[in-house]
């Protein structure tokens, strides 16, 4: 049967009583799971290396374990990818429409496990419950959006003229080496896993070393949805160990990363490589970050431009590559927008994720907290303080960082120009329109951009001009939804890849043409 038409999975209203109380109930019963071992899964067989156990840490709280973690190495790796070349034949020869039910079924167990998946998420990346959630539903959405894609995409395309019979069908490229970050740590992994397995690849994924376990959770429900064993491995290790094994593999086809922008584009270079022997091109998806801006207009509206530019700087700490990291402001509203904005800002509530009332949790961990801080001296050093949230108490038990605006940024500063990735947002003033564009493009990212205004003039010309991936007007700058707006950045940003939209699945697709003289 024909599924319905493909919808996005609504949020959870915590307003509600049962859901707050269905929330609270899963932070319980998950802290009561906290600190097992996962193995790691190669070929279906679960296998444990006691020797090399990572500990994967709640950034709330520093001194909690979520899980130890089995990590592999080089010899793993050279046994996954044989496992998966062998799965590439059956998996792909199996139905479009039975690879796409696994998907739904998966979709299905994703939703019973919502606010368990949820739960793991506060304890594991210190999510918040509204990010948590966000990212669950991302997550469901992938499955149900990429399974009708793939039944689309399976549909042959002829062009039969007479005398002469033409189709165009699709082939899997073959085996798909997936490295996510883990700042979305369930719908990130789950989307660039199920793209390529839909498609008939064989997939193995290499978890961020801060986000195994709910990457654990992902792998589980997808073999039990109906994954064959050899087309998903789970390979849990250091990316400068089992990640470049797998990348630099001669029997790998796709190479499907997101994450930072250096590490991005060394796979990049290092996938382009075709040693003797090798006998294809790897396919090289990189997404990576961002140092987007919100232009605001003078005649924007001052009340919702600063909740939308609080929201997008701040929420999970900053650590989006959707996240607003420069407000470029237009002279005339500059002294109000920035005294309005340093206002509100005070009343961001900073704390531990598993409390319902946090909207800033903690940065995701040691080494984080330890950049970030740094950057804080920088921002002292090129701009002027207009908020610096004290959060020395919570800073005692785990890796926070104060949300820090500062304003008067020049836009050639560092805090201007590099990615920071996390809760320090850099106020600018610009003359015009003209140069607020000049100002907000001039990164070497495009990734996401937004723009308050109230003039359908303003807006038609940015709508023209401003070349990011994402732009978004008079709203938030974060939280992409699946097939409505198809996700992905520009320069080095991304390759030019679209999570979530109609052309994604071709990344891990090749057409093949046939003619038949008749
Ligand atoms: P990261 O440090 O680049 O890590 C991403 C992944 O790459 C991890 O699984 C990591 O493994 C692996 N890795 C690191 N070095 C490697 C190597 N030499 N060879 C193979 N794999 C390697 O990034 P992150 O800190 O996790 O994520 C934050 C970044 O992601 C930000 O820049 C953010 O903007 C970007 N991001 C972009 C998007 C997008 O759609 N454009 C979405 C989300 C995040 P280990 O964990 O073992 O190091």
């Amino acid at each position: 049967a024909e599924p319905p038409p493909f919808r996005n999975e609504p949020l959870l209203d915590f307003a509600r009583a049962e859901n707050r109380e269905a929330m609270a109930a899963a932070l319980r019963k998950v802290e009561s799971e906290l600190g097992r071992t996962y193995p790691l899964i190669l070929d279906g067989r679960a296998i444990e290396t006691p020797d090399r156990l990572a500990e994967s840490v709640d950034p709330s709280r520093s001194t909690r374990v979520v899980g130890r973690v089995s990590t592999a190495d080089a010899g793993h790796a050279d046994r996954a990818v044989a496992v998966a070349r062998a799965a590439v034949g059956p998996w792909s020869s199996t139905p479009a429409a039975e690879r796409a039910a696994v998907l739904v079924r998966a979709a299905a167990i994703l939703r019973r496990r919502k606010f368990e998946l949820a739960a793991w998420e506060v304890y594991e990346c210190g999510k918040p419950w509204r990010e948590a959630d966000g990212d669950v539903a991302e997550a469901i959405d992938f499955c149900e959006f990429y399974a009708r894609e793939m039944v689309r995409l399976a549909e042959p395309r002829r062009r039969d003229v007479p005398g002469e019979t033409n189709v165009c069908d699709r082939l899997p490229r073959g085996v798909a080496v997936v490295i996510p970050p883990w700042n979305f740590p369930l719908a990130i992994p789950c989307g660039m896993t199920v793209a390529p397995l839909v498609a008939g690849c064989a997939v193995i994924l290499k978890p961020a070393e801060q986000s195994p376990v709910v990457a654990a959770k992902l792998v589980e429900i997808l073999h039990e949805a109906g994954v064959p064993k050899g087309a998903l491995q789970y390979l849990p290790g250091e990316g400068e160990e089992v990640g470049q094994a797998l990348v630099n593999d001669r029997r790998v086809d796709v190479v499907s990363f997101t994450g930072s922008r250096p590490v991005g584009l060394l796979l990049n270079k290092q996938a382009a490589d075709t040693p003797p022997g090798q006998d294809h091109v790897k396919r090289v998806i990189a997404e990576m970050g961002g140092k987007n801006a919100i232009i605001v207009d003078d005649d924007a509206d001052l009340d919702e431009a600063v909740v939308g530019v609080l929201q997008s700087a701040f929420g999970y700490a900053g650590q989006k590559c959707s996240a607003c990291s420069r407000v470029v402001v237009l002279e005339g509203v500059y002294d109000a927008f920035v005294a309005r904005l340093a206002e509100a800002g005070k009343s961001l509530r900073v704390g531990p994720a598993a409390d319902p009332d946090t909207f800033v949790g903690p940065v995701i961990d040691a080494d984080a907290q330890k950049r970030i801080l740094e950057y804080r001296g920088v921002a002292l050093q090129e701009g002027r303080v207009v908020l610096d949230v004290d959060v020395s108490e919570q800073a005692r038990l785990g890796s926070f960082v104060g949300p820090l605006i500062v304003a008067d940024v020049a836009a050639d500063a560092r805090v201007a120009q590099e990615e920071i990735f996390g809760p320090i947002l850099a106020v600018l003033k610009a003359k015009d329109l003209t140069d607020a564009l000049a100002i907000a493009e001039g990164t070497s990212y495009a990734l996401t951009g937004g723009l308050y205004s109230r003039s359908p003039v303003t807006i038609e010309r940015v709508r023209r001009e401003f070349r990011v991936g994402n732009l978004y007007i008079n709203r938030t700058i974060t939280g992409a939804a699946v097939d409505r707006q198809p996700f992905g950045g520009f320069k080095l940003s991304g390759v030019g890849a679209k999570a979530g939209g109609s052309e994604y699945l071709l990344e891990y697709l090749l057409t093949r043409s046939i003619t038949e003289n008749t």
